[in-house]
């Protein structure tokens, strides 16, 4: 008896170029697990709605049953949505994060050959691990002028002597010993599971001492408690990861004065935003980022990038952030020979100087989104 190994994938398209750049990575996908394992295996992929399309058809931006979906398949492809700045709703992907609660914002930087300015591009290869549920990113906001804000300043003033100027928006910072350690575990895991050599810590804990700071005494704890077998803190031993910590800012001129030096990266949320963006400039921008937003059971697979709404509905769009994304989840399942032929293809096609507009130079003819994902195709064929 042969039973089917069909596992399904709940999938987002999402707004703007999510809807080009999503169909494509699942094409790619698809022909790698067909390739990889001569049709034994293969995705039902799962469509549910939020943002703009949920809007339009269910009229709600985030429907429960999209909620419910990904918790019960317990693995998701999502494409970006939209966030308006300043008033209007709070952003649907903090949501989903915090409702599935997917606290690990996994996202790899590594070079894929990309034309880039930057000389130490493929020494670059190293994870971020990004604390997805708190930090200033909770939402615990005050609006300046309100009652409410004036009810906290009053308070501030009266319990702790704090005077906060009264025309000021206010933000609470929570970083508690619980998500700090979840998160750490799961990036000691993964540096033990890969064979990685060093762990940072990424805070400004100088600064911030009750937050950041107990961000960084925390994951040492984790470390020495609960992986002391593994580790080595502070200094390097043969065979021993090395667990350190560098101060966010600094952190900012390290991974590109010295790229090679990094491997996981552990942080807090807005650090972790912050990090992500500037690491992947470094390999080609943002059109280049995976990620992976994990819990203990649930993992979502998503491109770093937004809505792009500047070249939206112009199908230019690079799909190599969402073709790795995918990438990403099937190594999560643990489909190591689909995932590698993926990134192997993508590697030879951008080598080959076969890139989308945000990757062409000046001058240079770009492939559109999907002329550049059939090449990937062609390339994984020609394996
Ligand atoms: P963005 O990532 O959409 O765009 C920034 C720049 O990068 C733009 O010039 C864009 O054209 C370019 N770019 C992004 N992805 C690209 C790709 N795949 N190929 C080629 N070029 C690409 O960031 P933004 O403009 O700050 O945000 C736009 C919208 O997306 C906002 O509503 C924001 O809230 C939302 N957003 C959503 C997510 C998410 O869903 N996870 C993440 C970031 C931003």
């Amino acid at each position: 008896l042969e039973v089917p190994d069909e596992p399904i994938v709940a999938v987002i398209e999402g707004d703007g170029i999510g809807r080009e750049v999503i169909p494509v990575a699942i094409r790619v996908a698809d022909r790698a697990v067909e390739l990889a394992y001569g049709g034994k295996r293969g995705i039902i992929w799962w469509e549910l709605l939020a943002g703009k399309k949920a809007l339009k058809e269910k009229g709600e931006l985030l429907p429960k049953e999209t909620i419910e979906g990904i918790a019960t398949v317990k693995l998701a492809l999502k494409g970006p949505l939209e966030t308006p700045v300043g008033s209007g709703h709070r952003s649907l992907n903090v949501t989903l994060r915090k409702v599935l609660d997917l606290y690990a914002n996994v996202r790899p930087v590594q070079y894929y050959g990309a034309p880039t300015p930057f000389a130490y591009a493929d020494k670059v290869d190293f994870i971020i691990f990004r604390e997805n549920t708190e930090d200033v990113y909770a939402g615990i906001e005050w609006k300046a002028f309100t009652e409410e804000a004036r009810k906290v300043l009053e308070f501030l003033e009266r319990e702790f002597g704090i005077k906060v100027r009264e025309d000021s928006g206010l933000s609470l910072k929570p970083i508690s010993k619980f998500a700090t350690q979840r998160i750490m575990r799961k990036a000691l895991q993964w540096a033990v599971d890969k064979g990685r050599r060093v762990v940072t810590i990424m805070h400004k804990g100088n600064i911030m001492k009750f937050t950041e700071g107990a961000f960084r005494e925390w994951c040492y704890e984790v470390a020495e408690k609960e992986f002391s077998e593994y580790v080595s803190i502070g200094e390097e031993k043969p065979g021993k990861i090395l667990v350190n910590d560098r101060i966010a800012d600094n952190m900012f001129q390290q991974i590109i004065i010295k790229p090679w030096a990094y491997d996981v990266i552990v942080t807090p949320n807005l650090n972790g935003d912050y990090i992500s963006d500037a690491a992947a400039a470094l390999v080609g921008g943002v059109g280049m980022a995976s990620g992976l937003n994990l819990g203990d059971y649930i993992a979502l697979a998503e491109p770093v990038h937004g809505t792009a709404p500047d070249i939206a509905g112009k199908g230019i769009a690079n799909p190599s952030a969402a073709i790795l994304s995918v990438a990403l989840l099937l190594e999560y399942m643990g489909w190591i020979e689909a995932t590698e032929l993926i990134r192997k293809a993508l590697r030879k096609t951008i080598e080959s100087g076969k890139v989308t507009a945000d990757l062409a130079k000046p001058g240079e003819k770009a492939l559109k989104t999907e002329e550049f994902a059939e090449e990937v195709i062609k390339a994984m064929e020609g394996l």
